[in-house]
Order: structure tokens, then C-alpha cells, then sequence
């Protein structure tokens, strides 16, 4: 049975030379005589698994001293919740930018936690754009500002990292991380589920500025207070040692393909072919998104003709494309482009388009 090419928003397709690797040791991890994940979290060999995840990730994304990464269970949801928790107080005033589904999960999550300030919002847009910099309200006071830097659903990215001032700068990165060069100390907070370009779902990956932590936050469990994570470096509790071995794995894989440099290179590549065949298609395909702020991770477009769509889905699932549905809330079809998706991956969606636009345009 071949691997078809997965263009799932995640859980997303995974480097294959990472499933082989993780199958090969899977019975067996180094000669252990167990599985890593049939071992304790404190243990000599999960130890070294977990630090050079971390050694590897900071490597990646050129993580300077002055921030921490966590590796935590619970999703980029979670995460949503516990940033208000650990950085504002009580009733705080928090900036959001709106930009799409996940900017306003974001402010759900939130909410029961800080007094949301929507800065701005491209909603009256239908999140074709991203709300003009020189429009935001920002309050002076805030927590931080948040935003969402890929929105995985309405195919809007930020393609360059917006000036806030003193204020904190905190953005969701899920569907984005490692995509491509990444300035870590503009940002006050980075957070990703890794489910899209880390590996599998699982873990979350927290990027924080260090002297954020003596921010003395909400009242709250331990288990949700981000110092307290850090000061044992993320073994509070035990962690998804499966998750943090998969990630490891992921990570070095891109390390070794060329790093992020070499990404940003393939996901331009990537991003590029599809956009000229949706554009070309003489509106047989379209994408509604602002050119300058197209996702390079996930692109959402819709045939001409839904009637269409059934059987477009159909062809090309049998074609070797998988899920290529888009979700429910825009509708048509979305093909996302993380980085374990081939160039050749994108190819074949483009030839297959350009085939069913002949057959039925
Ligand atoms: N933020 C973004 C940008 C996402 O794409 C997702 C999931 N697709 C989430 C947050 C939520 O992540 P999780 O389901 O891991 O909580």
C-alpha cells in the first residue's frame, strides 16, 4: 500500500524517514531491551530523548537565552486559557487581534480570565485580509497583545511580525512554527500544538520570555502556572514522553534537511505552485485572500461549482491526495503545505487540478 500525499490541517502528514525511524526503534529504543515510551519520564535515557528535543528545537528556531520553551500536555487550546492565568491579572485588559477561527477560540479561552480588548478585526472582511496594523486599538495598559500568526482555517498569515511597543507580543503559532526564519525575541510568548510541523498531537511547545515569569498572574493550581513548569523543566508532572520523543525526531529531521532557511525555500516553492494554479484557472478555482497575506500552510480555495465538489474530492483521494476537504465553517476545499508535505506532494495536487479542469470546466 503507497503513502498517499496527506494534505490534512492536522494531525498532519509526518516525514516518513520519522515513522521509520520511530517504527524501527518502537520494540526496542537503542538497545534498551523497552520501548522509550514503556520507560519512567526521569530516567538516563528519556533525559537525554527530552534534552536534545530542546537543545535541537532552540537550535532550529535560533531560540535566544533570554526565553524558555516548554513542553507541555494539552493542546494550543490549553495553552489559550493558561496564558491569561500565568501574565494577566484578574480582570486585566488583554489585546486581541481577530483574524480568524482561531484568534477567536483564543479570546474564548481567555475571557473568563481578563477583560478582552478586541484591537482589531477583519471579521467585517470575512477574514479575507488581516486587520491594517495602523488600525489596531491597542490599550496601553494591556497584559499582552495576542495574536494568531497562521489562521489554519481561513488560510491568513502574517508575513511579517506587527510593532506592539512595550506591550508583550504573544502569538499562536501552531500551524506556522519552523515554517520559516523566525525572530524569537520580538515575541514575548510563542505558542504551538505540535500537530502540524512538530509531529503528532500531543504536546504543545510554550516559548517565553523568562522575566515574564515573575509576573505574578491569577490565583491558580500549580499544575497551570507556567514558573512552575519551568522550574522543573517541564517534569512537574509526567510528561508525553511519546509526544516529546516524536518531536525530538521531527525536529532533527528538519535540522537535517537544512533547517529553517531551507523550509522557508520549499514552503515559498510550495505555496507558489498552488496559488498560480488556483489564479490561472480562469475562475474555475479562486482564493479570496489578500495576495500579501496568503498562507503559505494552509490554502483554502473553492471550484467555480459546488456541484463539483464531491466529486473533486473523490477523484483526487483516488488520485493519492487525501483530504483535501475544507473545513466546515468556510466550506470548498483547503490543501495544507507544512513542511513534511513534499514539493512532488504539490505537484501532484496541481496536475491533478489542471486534469479535473479540463475534464469539467
Ligand atoms: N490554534 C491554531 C492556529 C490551530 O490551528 C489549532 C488547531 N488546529 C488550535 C489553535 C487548537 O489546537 P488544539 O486542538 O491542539 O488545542
Amino acid at each position: 500500500m503507497p503513502r498517499v500525499f496527506n494534505f490534512s490541517a492536522g494531525p498532519a502528514t509526518l516525514p516518513e524517514a520519522v515513522l521509520r525511524q520511530a517504527q524501527a526503534e518502537m520494540l526496542d529504543w537503542h538497545g534498551l531491551g523497552a520501548s522509550i515510551v514503556e520507560i519512567s519520564h526521569r530516567s538516563a535515557e528519556f533525559m537525554q530523548v527530552a534534552e536534545r528535543a530542546d537543545a535541537d528545537l532552540r537550535t532550529l528556531l535560533a531560540i535566544p537565552d533570554s526565553h524558555v520553551v516548554l513542553y507541555l500536555s494539552g493542546g494550543a487550546t490549553t495553552q489559550q486559557a493558561l496564558i491569561a492565568l500565568n501574565f494577566a491579572g484578574a480582570g486585566q485588559t488583554a489585546d486581541y487581534v481577530v483574524s480568524g477561527h482561531w484568534s477567536k477560540t483564543a479570546i474564548r479561552q481567555a475571557a473568563p480570565y481578563v477583560a478582552v480588548n478586541i484591537a482589531a478585526s477583519s471579521e467585517e472582511d470575512r477574514f479575507r485580509s488581516l486587520p491594517g496594523r495602523e488600525g489596531w486599538r491597542l490599550s496601553p495598559d494591556a497584559a499582552y497583545v495576542h495574536i494568531t500568526a497562521n489562521e489554519t482555517i481561513h488560510g491568513v498569515e502574517y508575513r511579517t511580525t506587527p510593532e506592539v511597543g512595550d506591550v508583550p507580543l504573544f502569538a499562536d503559532f501552531s500551524s506556522s512554527i519552523a515554517s520559516e526564519p523566525l525572530d524569537v525575541a520580538k515575541y514575548g510568548l510563542i505558542y504551538a500544538g505540535a500537530q502540524k510541523n512538530l509531529g503528532p498531537v500531543g504536546i504543545s511547545v510554550v516559548i517565553v520570555r523568562r522575566e515574564l515569569l515573575e509576573r505574578s498572574g491569577q490565583h491558580r493550581a500549580e499544575i497551570f502556572d507556567y514558573r512552575a513548569h519551568a522550574a522543573r523543566d517541564s517534569m512537574l508532572n509526567t510528561p508525553p514522553t511519546w509526544n516529546w520523543y516524536m518531536l525530538g525526531l521531527t525536529v532533527r529531521w528538519m535540522l537535517e534537511q537544512g533547517g529553517v532557511d531551507e523550509f522557508a525555500r520549499r514552503n515559498a516553492e510550495k505555496a507558489a505552485l498552488l496559488y498560480a494554479t488556483i489564479d490561472a484557472g480562469d475562475g474555475f478555482y479562486r482564493n479570496e485572500i489578500e495576495a500579501s497575506v496568503r498562507s503559505r500552510m494552509n490554502v483554502p480555495f473553492f471550484l467555480h461549482d459546488p456541484a463539483l465538489d464531491a466529486m473533486f474530492l473523490a477523484e483526487s483521494r483516488a488520485a493519492g491526495l487525501m483530504a483535501l476537504k475544507g473545513h466546515k465553517a468556510v466550506g470548498g476545499m483547503r490543501a495544507s503545505l507544512y513542511n513534511a508535505m513534499p514539493v512532488e506532494g504539490v505537484r501532484a495536487l496541481v496536475d491533478f487540478m489542471r486534469d479535473f479542469q479540463a475534464r469539467h470546466g
